[in-house]
Order: C-alpha cells, then sequence, then structure tokens
C-alpha cells in the first residue's frame, strides 16, 4: 500500500469574473509548475470552462479575447503534453444571460435541462481541445464551482448523463450556506454516490466521490487569521519558522482581491445574529482541508503522517491483501491565490524525504483508473478501514 498524492488546482479568474487572465491565471499557473515537474509530480488541473466559453461569444480585439482564449487552449494541451491532466471545473455564476452573469453560484439550482447541456457543452469543448493533444484523452472527472454541488441527486444524474464517472467536490465537515459536507462517508477514501453525494451508494449510475483529503480539528478563526504563529503552536503544535510567517503573509494577498461571494454570503448570515457571529469568529469544530496554497506545508506533512500510522497499524494479514492499493491524497490549490511556490516546494520536498517509497504521484485519471481496474482490492480495503473505524 503507498499513498497516492493526487496535486489537483481550481483554475479559473476570480468568482465574480474579475481579473486579468495572464496575471491571476495563466503566470501563476506557470510558476507553481516548476517546483511540482522539479520534485517530478503530477498535477490535475480543473479548469473552469464557462469563462472560456464566454470569450468566445464575447470576442472583442480590444480585450484580447481570441488572444486569450488560444492561450488557455495552448497551456491545457501543454499540461497534457507534459503528462499532467485537465478536467472538469464549473462556475454557473458566469454563464451569460440577456441581462449579464447569471448570479446563480450553484450548478445544484440549474433547471435539469439547462444542467445538462452547461456539462455537455463544457465537457465537449474541453474533449474536443485536448483531443488534438491526445486522441485518447478524456474528460470524466468533474469538481463544482464553490464546492456547490448540493442538493446533488439530480446533479450526479446529469454529470453521470453526460459520461463524467468522478467527482471531487466534497471535503468532510466543511459547510458554507452552499453546501453542508458534514457526515461524509469518509475524509479521503472514494465512494460511489447515486443521490446523496455525501453517502456511500452503489448503483447503475454511481458516480465516484474522491473528496479532498481533510482532517477534523477545532479552531478560532480570529486567531488563525491575526495570530498564525500562536495560533499553529496551540493548535497544531507546530512553531512556524520565518519562512514560513513571510509565507503566510504573502498568502493573505489573496484576500484583497475580490473573490469569494461565497464567504461573502456566510459571513453575512452569521453577521445576523450575535450567537452566530460568535460562533464563527471563536471557537468552532474545524474541517482542515489539504490546501497548499494555505495550510503550512508542514502541517499537512503532521497529519499525514499520522494517519499513515493508523493506517498501517491493521494487522499484516490484511495489510498484505492490498498491498496494491492506494491511499488517495486528493491535495487543493488555486493558481489565483498563488503568490509564492515556497510552500509547494517545502511539501513535496518533505513529501519524499519522510515518505520516500511510501508514497507516489498520481493524477487524478491515474488513480480513477486504478481504482476502477482494482475494484474487488478497493472494496475490501473499504470494508476493512469502516470496520476499524478509520474512515473519517
Ligand atoms: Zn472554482
Amino acid at each position: 500500500m503507498k499513498l497516492a498524492i493526487i496535486l489537483t488546482n481550481d483554475w479559473e479568474l476570480f468568482g465574480n469574473g474579475s481579473g486579468d487572465y495572464f496575471e491571476n491565471q495563466k503566470t501563476p499557473l506557470i510558476e507553481l509548475l516548476k517546483p511540482i515537474n522539479y520534485h517530478g509530480f503530477k498535477f490535475t488541473v480543473f479548469a473552469e470552462v464557462i469563462q472560456q466559453l464566454n470569450l468566445f461569444q464575447q470576442s472583442s480585439e480590444n480585450l484580447n479575447s481570441d488572444g486569450i482564449a488560444k492561450d488557455w487552449e495552448d497551456t491545457i494541451k501543454n499540461l497534457l503534453f507534459e503528462g499532467h491532466d485537465i478536467q472538469l471545473h464549473i462556475h454557473p455564476q458566469l454563464i451569460q444571460k440577456s441581462s449579464g452573469y447569471s448570479k446563480e453560484f450553484s450548478i445544484a439550482n440549474l433547471e435539469s435541462d439547462e444542467m445538462f447541456d452547461v456539462i455537455c457543452s463544457c465537457k465537449n469543448y474541453l474533449e474536443s481541445v485536448l483531443k488534438e493533444q491526445n486522441a485518447n484523452y478524456e474528460c470524466i472527472v468533474f469538481r463544482a464551482g464553490g464546492y456547490a454541488i448540493q442538493p446533488s441527486e439530480n446533479v450526479i444524474n446529469n454529470l453521470f448523463s453526460a459520461g463524467i464517472r468522478s467527482d471531487s467536490s466534497v471535503t468532510n465537515g466543511l459547510i458554507s450556506s452552499f453546501f453542508n459536507f458534514k457526515h461524509s462517508y469518509s475524509s479521503y477514501l472514494p465512494w460511489f454516490c447515486s443521490t446523496d453525494i455525501r453517502k456511500k451508494n452503489i448503483a447503475e449510475s454511481s458516480i465516484l466521490e474522491v473528496p479532498i483529503f481533510s482532517v477534523s480539528r477545532i479552531d478560532i478563526p480570529i486567531l488563525r487569521v491575526k495570530f498564525p504563529e500562536l495560533y499553529y503552536l496551540l493548535f497544531h503544535s507546530v512553531r512556524l519558522t520565518k519562512e514560513e510567517i513571510q509565507w503566510i503573509n504573502q498568502t493573505k494577498k489573496a484576500k484583497k482581491h475580490a473573490t469569494y461571494s461565497i464567504k461573502e454570503k456566510y459571513r453575512a448570515q452569521a453577521s445576523r445574529s450575535i450567537l452566530k457571529l460568535l460562533f464563527y469568529k471563536l471557537i468552532q469544530p474545524y474541517s482542515l482541508q489539504y490546501d497548499y496554497d494555505k495550510i503550512p506545508a508542514r502541517v499537512l506533512i503532521k497529519y499525514l503522517e499520522k494517519k499513515w500510522k493508523v493506517i498501517n497499524n491493521l494487522d499484516d494479514a490484511s495489510l498484505e491483501k492490498f498491498s496494491n492499493c492506494y491511499i488517495p491524497v486528493v491535495l487543493i490549490g488555486h493558481a489565483k491565490d498563488h503568490y509564492s511556490n515556497y510552500n509547494i516546494d517545502l511539501f513535496l520536498s518533505l513529501l519524499k524525504s519522510e515518505f520516500q517509497g511510501n508514497c507516489e504521484s498520481l493524477t487524478y485519471s491515474g488513480f480513477y483508473n486504478h481504482y476502477i481496474s482494482n475494484l474487488k482490492e478497493y472494496e475490501l480495503l473499504d470494508e476493512n478501514l469502516y470496520f476499524n473505524k478509520l474512515l473519517k
């Protein structure tokens, strides 16, 4: 058994459509690829396709729409050529209506026919571009914009009908006004789902949910944001170095941009009652999502080592049965929030030195294909981890 490190990135401009393609999307991605290629890791980019389709609709010489659209296509083709993976990401708020942007943040709230059409046109476009590079390319994985995929039954049905076979929108325990991933089946192990994205349910039209890796912690958000040094020491027993503090200060730049309407909405709701506000600002359960643009590398490594140790404590006889299986570790980041390679570089170096032969880098599709080809072993592993209460 090995860890499968699946580095993913949601590749897009800001949630309200603002931002400069070259400055906020292309350049940070190319920067990010330097340590990833240097350390020999694979990368999976969830490319937001609506913004790209909009460029064709509003073709304008002044805005260099054609130049940007062409560069976007060349960039993802190059990624595929280098052995990386590109899959589908959709932000429905960017859909153009006669009155402007649709402002519908959740794909789950689209009418079923429109939802199916949007998924198909985005998937078909991605495939038409990437098949020019590699005739075997297939778009089979989805991640919902803002993770907003609930209520999920209709979305799963439409994804399946469109030929999508896997999703990676869930982070166990994470909640906002657009989603509630509390009590998801696992915080790392995949499950087939057909109605509720959080629940294991094997049916003919099931898709495979591979969640973003997370661990449950207690958190004081205000301390985390204002006094990270104290926060990581008290809550994670990690003493930050000067370089790490410098990196955290660089990540704060990201917050200055007009970005996540979802968070704004959540805050607006929270401030309606003093109690909710206190709950939001003070101590609360927290799902530490494996985001290499936000969480210091040594914290990510620390909990990964803990998880690995616990899983390897299963008795030897059962470990033997799963020797061919991977434990997937899906990480997330956003090129638009990426201001320094310090953390990802440290994370990849530490992975190699701490886990040595016990971890391997896979693309999302690479892991999916391995899972489907070794379904029996993975089912046994799932049963064993479930029985030992090790899924969370
Ligand atoms: Zn996104």
